[in-house]
């Protein structure tokens, strides 16, 4: 699945990891929408005496009892952790744990050492750019959690409550990636010395203000919502909770049709033999597909990929214009692991979890913002300016869950590489594409423990061959 986001990558997949560093940016979907609590302020808000504590006149609520009692904390508490369960219990009981695995991982039987030392060249040099933007946006939120520094400049914002909080996601967004955006330079152009990129200037900047525009619109839509809810309900959490499953859910069903022809036109797959086989095999899998697009994603990258991305009516299967350059037997192999994804439902299955942390998110902003108002100079989610608390708790609830997020793509990317074996009985093509996609798209042979835990979201290509083998050697095939 992509993901994300929605971010991103919302869920899909690709089935190949394609060469996207950069891509660890901030937020990350699903993020809850949540909410603040209470206010609990002077009940009439107006003055604004203490400078960072006092609301400004028009967020004044009624009065009424704190939001933050003992009674309404022990209620959030108890669905935090009902909720927490039921939530890992999906996760773990839809993630296949005993999926086929291979021997021991070894670059060196099938790529040449100049292969290898490529790999790692570039993995090296992509790392600084990648960990530093990490780096920024972990402090950037530590930043907005823990000082008033959220409130403060947003406090300079004029206008009705809900403009400011648009306004306060667009001027923090802005900042953040102000500070990242000389790295993003960096990152394009070590893709382009290395002929990944065949992107301008021009056209990278378009890319990177749509992903900009994409993500302050989501995030708005959140923190008025949340903002709203949180002027009119004291037990905001409560429909918080549902309505940050409800957009999780909602934005992953539109993403194919509504944010990704942002970026990529989309054409069907031509008529000629390699879509009729596509089709063919499809049938043969028992997965209903009435169409393969192509993204035209040569206008961008040299790199391969493919992903499915949707569920319902808006489920497709998309390959790179890039794959179509392999031999046909291999695009096969890598559609094949595609529908694996399809007919699992793994879009599906990882949007509800996807949704169930997105509530939770909601529940456990409540529960820790009334530990932080203090320090961060807000005393109510009601209080636009708590918008730059809630979307560092975002952020920093997105990264410390995306090793948690990884572990169980990897286990769901290899199901769908055995049903892509199982599905072809051809452990030879598979093996030649995925050799194909690591030396092009110049994937991290061995990635250390950090790697595997921040970012591999896919087996390593070593990994996902030494699993051929094993398939083969388990099934009587030639091992390749
Ligand atoms: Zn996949």
């Amino acid at each position: 699945m992509k993901g994300r986001q929605m971010s991103d990558r919302q869920d899909g997949d690709g089935a190949l990891d394609a060469a996207e560093p950069e891509k660890a940016s901030s937020r990350g979907q699903g993020g809850s929408g949540a909410s603040g609590p209470d206010r609990e302020g002077p009940a009439q808000g107006a003055s604004r005496e203490g400078g960072e504590v006092s609301v400004a006149a028009d967020d004044r609520r009624a009065g009424g009892p704190d939001p933050y009692d003992g009674r309404s904390r022990r209620q959030a508490a108890v669905a935090l952790v009902l909720l927490g369960l039921a939530t890992v219990a999906a996760a773990v009981l839809t993630t296949p744990w005993q999926v086929l695995t291979g021997g021991p991982p070894d670059p060196a039987r099938d790529f040449t050492a100049a292969q290898i030392a490529r790999a790692q060249v570039f993995d090296a040099a992509m790392s600084l750019p990648s960990y530093l933007s990490l780096a920024i946006t972990l402090v950037f939120a530590g930043v907005l959690v823990a000082t008033p520094f959220g409130a403060r400049v947003l406090d300079r914002l004029k206008g009705p409550w809900w403009l400011r909080v648009i306004l306060g996601v667009v001027v923090l967004t802005a900042i953040v990636e102000l500070l990242r955006w000389p790295l993003g330079v960096w990152s394009e152009t070590l893709l382009r010395d290395y002929g990944l990129s065949v992107q301008d200037w021009g056209s990278w900047t378009a890319d990177r203000l749509k992903n900009l525009a994409v993500e302050v619109f989501l995030t708005s839509l959140m923190l008025v919502a949340l903002v709203a809810l949180a002027r009119k309900v004291r037990r905001w959490w409560i429909p918080a909770a549902a309505g940050a499953f409800a957009l999780t859910v909602a934005a992953s069903f539109v993403y194919p049709v509504v944010f990704e022809p942002l970026f990529n036109d989309f054409t069907s797959m031509r008529q000629g033999p390699l879509r009729t086989n596509l089709m063919a095999m499809a049938e043969r899998d028992g997965v209903p597909v009435e169409d393969v697009l192509v993204a035209d994603a040569s206008r961008r990258t040299t790199a391969l990929n493919a992903y499915v991305s949707g569920f319902g009516a808006t489920r497709r299967i998309v390959v790179y214009d890039t794959l179509l350059r392999a031999p046909q037997p291999e695009v096969e192999l890598v559609v094949a692991h595609e529908l694996g994804h399809a007919k699992e439902d793994d879009v599906l299955h990882g949007t509800l979890i996807g949704g169930l942390g997105s509530a939770l998110g909601a529940i456990l902003l409540y529960l820790v913002f009334g530990a932080l108002r203090r320090r961060a100079g807000v005393t109510s989610i009601a209080d636009p300016r708590a918008v730059g608390v809630v979307m560092g708790l975002m952020t920093l609830g997105t990264l410390l869950m995306s090793p948690a997020q990884n572990l169980i793509s990897r286990h769901i990317e290899a199901r769908a590489d055995v049903h892509a074996l199982d599905l072809t009985r051809d452990p030879a093509t598979f093996v030649a594409m995925q050799r194909r996609l690591a030396v092009t798209n110049i994937s991290d042979l061995s990635p250390d423990a950090m790697e595997y835990l921040l970012y591999a979201s896919h087996p390593s290509s070593p990994e996902r061959i030494a699993m051929a083998r094993a398939w083969a050697k388990l099934n009587g095939a030639p091992v390749p």
